[in-house]
């Protein structure tokens, strides 16, 4: 079987073919412009390798609900030649392949624990910290949707005493997204987050931001394990000040064997960054049984 993934994100759309175990056959990599631009090519792609079935990992909000008849439609997002796009009814409707969907994040957690390290962890989160945040749950070996799907990219956080620097979210005036994206980082300290490596004022600052974070994640998921991705994590320094911070914010109040390892609880992507892409492919490949059982 030959499963397609798209890993449909803000500024670029990466396709690939794989095989069902994950083994990726071929993949490219076009510019996100407008879906009247974009999307005949990427079917076009798909269609010339004859996929038997696709996944699709879109950025967000996103409607996740099969049961909506909007499943598959980009929702409110600033990105506006793409909302209200049909997004997955657009594959359908070319290739006529069972086609899977659901958002960037989850897929990437989805590929982390199908093919990653975190195989067989069923209660996983994964974040990505880029331009924006972005987290994927999985509980129970399902990935969460709920009301729409979880925005812990935004949640609340404590301004650290001290902090002067913007919260450049134009929704919230101190949430996670705001305070700690690849942005915000450039925002507060004038220079991009690689050119900053060397200032250590920077980590310690961006670490207590993720350790809140990572605080909140352990509290309201319960997960087994916290995978933390995405460009600012490049800053390898971060994970062990994020562990320690995390461990300090929760005073003991949790324990568990999970936390006691807690250089393998919060942990780095093991992939090298086919996650995503191959989350679309376990998605596929579950499109693929749900219409042949
Ligand atoms: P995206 O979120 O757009 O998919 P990335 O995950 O690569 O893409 O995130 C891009 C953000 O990460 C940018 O704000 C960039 O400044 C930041 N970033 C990328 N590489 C590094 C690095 N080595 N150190 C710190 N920040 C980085
Ligand atoms: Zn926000």
């Amino acid at each position: 079987m030959r499963i397609g993934a798209l890993e449909a994100g803000g500024t670029k759309m990466v396709c690939a073919v794989a095989t069902e175990q994950g083994e990726i056959l071929e993949r490219e990599s076009f510019p996100t412009t407008t879906p009247e631009e974009s999307i005949p090519s990427l079917t076009s792609w798909f269609a010339e390798r004859n996929v038997d079935a696709l996944g699709i990992g879109a950025f967000g909000p996103t409607c996740v609900d099969p049961k909506s008849p909007d499943f598959g439609t980009i929702l409110e997002t600033p990105k506006l030649p793409w909302r209200g796009y049909a997004l997955r009814a657009a594959f359908v409707d070319a290739l006529d392949v069972p086609v899977g969907y659901d958002t960037d994040v989850n897929v990437a957690c989805l590929g982390e624990a199908t093919f990653g390290d975190s195989r067989g962890i069923a209660d996983l989160v994964y974040v990505t910290i880029g331009t924006g945040v972005g987290a994927g749950v999985m509980c129970g070996g399902q990935l969460l949707h709920g009301m729409l799907h979880p925005e812990a990219g935004h949640m609340l956080l404590n301004r650290v005493p001290g902090d002067e620097g913007p919260c450049v979210c134009p929704s919230h005036d101190s949430c996670l997204e705001g305070l700690a994206a690849g942005p915000s980082i450039e925002r507060r300290w004038g220079a991009k987050g690689f050119e900053l490596a060397d200032r250590p004022e920077v980590w310690e600052l961006e670490a207590s931001y993720l350790a809140q974070m990572c605080y909140n994640l352990v509290l309201c998921y319960s997960p087994r394990r916290i995978i933390l991705g995405g460009g600012v994590m490049h800053q390898e320094q971060l994970y062990p000040l994020v562990r320690e911070k995390t461990l300090r914010y929760l005073g003991g109040y949790i324990t568990a064997p999970e936390l006691e390892d807690i250089d393998s609880y919060i942990a780095a992507p093991s992939l090298s960054d086919n996650q995503g892409v191959l989350g679309c492919v376990e998605l596929g490949r579950r499109a693929l049984a749900a219409a042949s059982a």
